[in-house]
């Protein structure tokens, strides 16, 4: 009988299914690509194309080039072997088609010349209109989410984010709650979650509607402000010997350097010293750990060093926050001195003490202390987060003369402005720079691979800025650069990036989905997860974004990137039922959001967590000279004053349908209206109901000419969310698929995630890859074994609710023996992102030109996973054989680089094989193996799962414990802490050792 059922219901799905234009659509042809390159540079080629299908329609596709590897990429950016005069091809591939077995195939024709990029103006086009411009209005899930950060901030002990800063200062603690989380008396990032309060308070001021928490937002924000000003004051210290005051230069010249340690009992003896840390110093660690840097001491809570910088931007970005969004000028002007002085002591330490050497080894880059492009270039250890871009926003708001690039943008504040200090300030942002990072990305060499992510995005941001002030175009290509790599090579349907914490090989989002790896106290044992996307990482690569459109503002594919992340990761990154963030976001099979977070010092997403919800609305609306750029469509209220116009914004969220209105507009001015790239059905806009076109280009804007907007005017939008396929660049022929299975190898299939306009739809009820798996045929769907069953109806449904505050969040509708469809914002447990689809037709091999002896395989894909293992072997071997170890750790830990040796052994055999009778399908499934061998290693100073061998029975023994001791529950947390961080990617070895030893000590 429910056979029966199941089969009934999955006819009516068919039709629905079809009904909404979601099938398999066979590309007929896709425009030809033509670029120039200068000489020195890997062509930029473009992340989408457009295609054109059979039936005639058109939709934006993603294409995967096939010029990653790096020696490919380095050779095309060598200007002698390709200078300018010369052209060539690349040979590309339309991802999720079966043309070929590649995809469908599109060549780029590339002429190198002499010209250099053409990079625009430093002074930006368009600025967003600010934070407290513009007002999300309405009951909806924004609304919801925004009140209850909000909430959430209030609820938070103004006293215990001050704790460490006056324990750094000598000043008693009493009444002051010790901190926890990553601020707590045992990590070394102490001031990063201060940092980050304070900038989600100055945003939430900025947000807020209502009168009373403004007030107490206020109050709060004055006394972190005056409580950090006294400690500041502490550092100025007048040193009758040297006849000034001590600065940053003076605390530990290079011998003392040199002997500097960094311990807990140091830190305990550095806080006392706070009368050397130099002029303007304001940190909640000692000012020594910043020093440490210099003599390169590696990532290691209990010996040396976190992430120094780290902290002392995020206090220097809620600072500037601060300054920019309190409307009491007296607050303003102090939160802005503070941020001033400590951006001097690091313009001062960095001018006098540092340096930059990029030739040599390591050995003599590192032979003296000091050296920046060592010092970035660590390991978390180097992790500065956006230092230059807080350096550069200060500069711009302390220079005395009035800037175009502050208009719309920053605050000018008169007492605090200086000129040298501004000049000053911007040196000092360049001081960041990672040459080892950005001098590849600046001629358009991936310099992103295996990096870990969230140290590298916001380094980019900030050599954004500082174009904004130096106008030297090595910084805005760089980061033009980086930011396209993203969108192709490395981004997810939601719009995250990384594994864990790290950044893999380019193209291989699927393969790194399917084969990620953790363990857990449980056993000895690893299992799937699907802990990517880490929170901050969508947080900066928004505000890259939005950075980047302000130069170039016309380009629509900027916002519809800002919209994925935002509508997708960053809204679904908040519990709407109770406060909670996440870490590592939740992407791939059966995947459950890991809620936490619940403070702004818990962990790094913690911190960025807090800011996210207070500033949806930071980037709905651009201002240029004479025009408005509608950028999201948020149901909002916009204030533009320099045209003394009120801009009103009518819409649910998500909104399929928005009316823009006019409750003022004294000056004339033209309104810029974004077409998402989603919009391929039924999109309208219509001014006083007439539309203004036949025909709307998808990722574009549409210009309604200069004029005099009335009080009367009615500006419609309609945009049907069509439904579409966002696949990743590589097919899946791997997985992780249980307990001790990392590898179960699939029919190789094209994976995609089911879009419904801007959002990401998530299933509910599927446990394995072969459920997860869809049979397309031309035309319409087939479904797998009546396995899966969409609703599409639902889906649509669900999308335009709008959320009562009160309700228990109703935005997923079930039905019988189907599957629950839910965006991703509003999933929770158990959902399911991508699918296999395997699609009708039979792929012609893809033979590469020039195969030896009209060879019928293809093995250009097993050719480049060698030649990256190589140089990892090689690498590997050089480090070995160093007789001092500088650094002192071996690029590759030692159990995933043993794999890959086993798998390289077994390729070099196969690949030797003089008879060459190998069939495609043994060259294909070495080269998979190979490549999840390549994409799941990690740096040589970072622990492995296998290096948690000796913790593990420890803590399950522990947990059996009937009546633990107080102790021994704190020793198992912080076990368990450890063991995630370590899945993770972020733990290090001597937290292992110091969770060992808590248990052994708290189980005697
Ligand atoms: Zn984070």
């Amino acid at each position: 009988m429910k056979r029966f059922i199941a089969i009934l219901l999955l006819t009516s799905t068919i039709a629905t299914a079809a009904d909404a234009q979601l099938i398999y659509k066979e590309i007929k042809s896709v425009a030809p690509v033509v670029v120039t390159t200068p000489e020195g540079t890997a062509p930029r080629l473009p992340f989408q194309l457009m295609v054109t299908y059979a039936d005639g329609s058109n939709e934006l596709r993603s294409v995967r080039w096939t010029n990653a590897a790096p020696a490919t990429e380095q050779a095309l950016a060598d200007a002698k072997q390709t200078p300018a005069g010369t052209s060539y091809d690349v040979r590309g591939y339309i991802t999720g088609d079966n043309t070929t077995t590649m995809g469908f195939p599109v060549t780029a024709h590339v002429s190198v010349v002499s010209a250099p990029y053409a990079t625009p103006s430093n002074k930006p086009v368009a600025e967003p209109l600010p934070l407290n411009r513009v007002s999300i209005t309405g009951q909806n899930r924004l609304t919801h989410n925004r009140e209850m950060d909000i909430d959430q901030l209030l609820s938070l002990d103004v006293r215990q984010q001050l704790y460490n800063y006056r324990d750094t200062y000598g000043l008693p603690t009493d009444g002051y709650p010790e901190a926890d989380g990553w601020d707590s008396p045992t990590t070394k990032l102490k001031g990063h979650g201060s940092g980050h309060y304070m900038s989600a308070m100055a945003m939430a001021y900025a947000s807020c509607n209502d009168a009373q928490k403004k007030a107490q937002l206020k109050a709060n924000i004055k006394t972190m402000v005056d409580e950090l000003r006294a400690c500041q004051e502490r550092t100025f210290v007048y040193d009758k010997a040297l006849g000034r005051y001590r600065e940053a230069r003076d605390l530990a010249p290079e011998n003392e350097l040199r002997e500097l340690k960094g311990t807990w009992a140091d830190f305990d003896r550095y806080k006392q010293d706070y009368a050397h840390y130099g002029y303007g110093y304001l940190n909640a660690i000692p000012a020594q750990h910043c020093v440490l840097i210099e003599a390169y001491r590696a990532y290691n809570n209990e010996q040396w060093v976190w992430a120094p910088y780290y902290s002392v931007h995020k206090q220097l970005a809620g600072l500037i926050d601060i300054a920019n969004y309190i409307d009491d000028k007296a607050i303003a002007q102090k939160a802005l001195l503070i941020a001033k002085d400590m951006g001097l002591w690091v313009w001062n330490r960095l001018h006098y003490r540092t340096f930059v050497q990029e030739e040599g080894s390591q050995e003599q880059r590192r032979a003296r202390p000091g050296n920046r492009y060592e010092m970035w270039n660590m390991y978390i250890a180097g992790e500065v987060g956006g230092m230059a871009e807080s350096l550069a926003r200060l500069s711009e708001m302390v220079r005395p003369t009035p800037s175009p690039s502050r208009q719309g943008g920053e605050k000018l504040l008169n007492g605090v402005a200086n000129a040298t200090d501004s000049e000053r300030l911007l040196e000092a942002s360049t001081y960041f720079d990672s040459p080892a990072f950005f001098t590849p990305l600046s001629k358009n060499v991936d310099a992103i691979r295996t990096r870990h992510a969230n140290q590298h995005i916001p380094m980019v941001t900030g050599a954004l800025r500082a174009f904004r002030g130096n106008a030297n175009p090595y910084y805005y290509n760089l980061a033009q650069n980086f930011w396209t790599m993203i969108q192709g090579r490395y981004r997810y349907a939601m719009g995250g990036v990384g594994n864990g914490e790290m950044f893999r090989q380019p193209y291989t989002q699927i393969l790194s989905m399917c084969t990620n790896v953790g363990t857990d106290w449980r056993d000895r044992s690893t299992y799937p997860e699907p802990t990517l996307n880490e929170t901050c990482c969508a947080y900066n690569l928004a505000k890259l974004t939005k950075d980047l459109n302000c130069f170039r503002p016309n380009d629509a594919s900027y916002m519809d990137y800002y919209e994925r992340v935002l509508y997708n990761q960053i809204i679904g990154s908040l519990n709407p039922r109770k406060y909670a963030v996440l870490y590592q976001y939740a992407v791939g099979l059966d995947a459950s959001k890991p809620w936490g977070n619940e403070t702004p010092q818990s962990t790094c997403c913690g911190g960025t967590g807090v800011e996210n919800h207070v500033k949806y609305q930071e980037a709905a609306y651009f201002v240029g000279a004479d025009t408005l750029w509608v950028a999201l469509y948020l149901p909002t209220t916009a204030e533009w004053d320099a045209k003394r116009a009120v801009i009103e914004q009518e819409c649910e969220w998500p909104a399929e349908r928005s009316v823009i209105r006019f409750a003022k507009a004294k000056k004339p001015f033209a309104v810029k209206l974004r077409v998402p790239y989603w919009a391929t059905e039924r999109f309208d806009i219509r001014v006083n109901g007439k539309s203004v076109a036949e025909h709307y280009q998808p990722s574009s804007y549409v210009t309604l000419p200069l004029r005099r907007w009335s009080t009367n005017d009615r500006i419609e939008v309609i945009m049907p969310f069509a439904d579409h396929f966002d696949f990743g660049p590589d097919k899946m022929e791997v997985a992780a698929t249980g307990k001790n299975e990392p590898r179960t190898r699939f029919e190789p299939a094209w994976c995609a995630a089911l879009m419904h306009g801007p959002l990401v739809m998530a299933a509910e009820g599927i446990k394995t890859w072969e459920e997860a798996t869809m049979t397309m045929g031309n035309g319409k769907w087939t479904m797998d074994n009546g396995q899966l069953k969409m609703d599409n109806g639902q889906s649509k449904a669900v999308s335009a609710q709008p959320l009562e505050r009160s309700e228990a969040l109703p935005l997923t509708g079930e039905r019988g023996e189907g599957l629950k469809w839910v965006p991703d914002y509003d999933a929770n447990r158990h959902v399911t992102h991508y699918f296999r689809l395997l699609l009708p037709g039979e792929p012609i091999a893809v033979v590469p030109e020039g195969a030896e002896g009209g060879a019928d395989v293809d093995d250009t894909r097993l050719k480049e996973a060698m030649q990256l293992a190589r140089s990892r072997r090689d690498a590997q071997n050089a480090w070995n054989e160093l007789t001092v170890k500088v650094p002192e750790y071996a690029p590759w830990a030692k159990h995933g680089y043993a794999r890959l040796m086993e798998q390289f052994d077994r390729a070099r055999a196969l690949f030797d094989d003089a008879e060459r009778s190998h069939s495609q399908e043994a060259i294909d499934a070495m080269t998979t193996e190979l490549n999840a061998a390549l994409n799941t290693m990690r740096p040589g100073n970072l622990p492995e799962l296998e290096d948690l061998d000796a913790l593990l029975p420890l803590l399950a023994k522990a947990r059996e414990q009937q009546a633990p001791s107080a102790k021994l529950r704190e020793a198992i947390d912080y076990a368990e802490m450890v063991v995630k961080y370590v899945s993770d990617g972020s733990g290090t070895a001597d937290m292992i050792q110091r969770a060992e030893r808590q248990l052994r000590e708290a189980s005697k």
